[in-house]
């Protein structure tokens, strides 16, 4: 018999495993509380790098994230406030820098990141219009410690198949005119891609709905109707702001929400929102060839079709949608730093959005504890577009086959 599942969640993971479980045969149904796409994976700078598979804690984070959390303008920043769900996520996010957990966490996100590439470029055969473009990425620095950080992070992805180049600063110049300053040395990476982040999420839309989803908009998902046999629960139907539904199995892919709604299963999510701005300016006179990562200021610079968008910074938040004039200020002002961006520039969009960030910054993506017919797809850091897909068909094979070549113990949800 046909499966039914009900996906809560319409962003790049939502979506992602809509079109995987509908094409493995599922009946499937999507809820989203607004309009698809326009959670955190509406603006975000469109990357498809497996080279940044990286969880948020790395080992050797600990100073330089120390420095970064008490300047307020910095690449990283902790409002100071109490919470107790803040200080249980700090406290797992300070034991999380250790070797063994980067190690595991970056060879299982690596491999989700290559198998969500490799479909991304089949998607951006059927629907061109998600400008996707494989012209590698180019991290850059103009200090010792940046160019470091680049090489180490070359030479970590290499172990898993991932190429490299390191250039110095004047062969930098020479490959991206564009850029200015004293630049040190960098690394450029060939097989990296980028695309527009909301055209993506559209495009999954259509093609789910093509393989028969069904998708229902402004449909909140508001609490579920739980049975249990004494050991395990299981979710009957759950109750939307659009009356009840009914599935064989539900997916959580509820992005920065996810811990609430959880907390609404008596599930421990520890996601917070790691707020990020993106600004949409117009195309430079000397408009970049390809993405930038500026490491010195983590700000990444992604080229469109006439404009460019300028995204960075990280601030730990719970819910917090508010705009923060400085932090926006820094971003531009960093950028400025290494390209020839006018004062006056048209800026036509400034957008921010909560990336779900958990603790060990690796996704939950499996079955929840204690329940037998909830999986979770939420908790992707920085990497839900760059992982969507893959996401999608770990999802979709775990549901349908019970088993994954993508699977790894590493993103059970069951360890929190
Ligand atoms: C500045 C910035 C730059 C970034 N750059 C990149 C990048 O280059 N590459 C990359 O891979 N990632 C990047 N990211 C991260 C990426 O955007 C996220 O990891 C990704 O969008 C998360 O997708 P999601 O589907 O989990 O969440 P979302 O896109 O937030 O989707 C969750 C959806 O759930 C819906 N929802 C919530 N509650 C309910 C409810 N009760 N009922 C029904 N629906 C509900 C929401 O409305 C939302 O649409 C960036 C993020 C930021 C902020």
């Amino acid at each position: 018999m046909q499966k039914s599942i009900t996906i809560i969640g319409g962003g790049i993971i939502g979506l992602s495993c809509a079109v995987k479980l509908a094409e493995a045969g599922a009946d499937v149904v999507v809820i989203e509380k607004n309009e698809v796409g326009y959670g955190c994976s509406y603006g975000n700078a469109g990357w498809m790098t497996p080279c940044f598979a990286m969880p948020l804690p790395m080992p050797g984070m600990l100073m330089k994230s120390m420095k970064w959390m008490l300047n307020p303008s910095g690449p990283l920043y902790i409002k100071p406030v109490p919470s107790v769900l803040l200080s249980q996520w700090l406290t797992r996010f300070l034991l999380s820098m250790t070797e063994e957990k980067a190690q595991t966490a970056i060879e299982a996100l690596v491999k989700l990141s290559i198998k969500s590439l490799q479909d991304y470029k089949q998607l951006a055969l059927e629907y061109p219009e998600i400008d996707m473009q494989q012209k590698g990425l180019l991290m850059v620095s103009a200090t010792k410690d940046g160019v470091k950080a680049a090489t180490q992070e070359m030479e970590l992805v290499a172990k898993h198949g991932i190429p490299g180049n390191f250039l110095t600063g004047e062969q930098i110049k020479e490959f991206e005119p564009a850029l200015r300053g004293n630049l040190l040395g960098g690394v450029y990476f060939s097989q990296e891609a980028h695309a527009e982040p909301l055209k993506v999420v559209q495009a999954l839309a259509k093609k789910a709905q093509k393989l028969g989803v069904r998708i229902l908009e402004h449909t909140e998902f508001l609490k579920a109707n739980i049975t249990t046999d004494g050991k395990t629960k299981k979710i009957k139907s759950i109750q939307t702001s659009n009356g009840e539904m009914i599935s064989d199995s539900f997916v959580l892919a509820a992005g920065s929400w996810s811990q609430a709604l959880a907390d609404e299963l008596s599930l421990n999510v520890p996601i917070l929102g790691g707020k990020g701005y993106a600004l949409i300016v117009d195309q430079l006179e000397a408009q970049p060839k390809v993405p930038i990562m500026i490491v010195d200021r983590k700000i990444a610079i992604t080229p469109r079709s006439n404009s460019l968008r300028i995204a960075g910074t990280l601030e730990l938040v719970n819910q917090d949608f508010s705009i923060t004039e400085r932090r926006v200020k820094a971003i531009f002002d960093g950028a400025k730093e290494f390209l020839q961006i006018p004062n006056d520039i048209k800026v036509y969009e400034t957008w921010r959005g909560l990336r779900p960030c958990t603790p060990d910054g690796v996704p939950l993506i499996g079955w929840a504890k204690d329940y037998s017919n909830l999986m979770m797809a939420c908790g992707h850091q920085m990497l839900g577009l760059q992982a969507g897909l893959g996401t999608g068909q770990l999802v979709s094979d775990l549901v349908t086959k019970g088993t994954s070549d993508l699977q790894r113990s590493v993103y059970d949800p069951a360890r929190f």
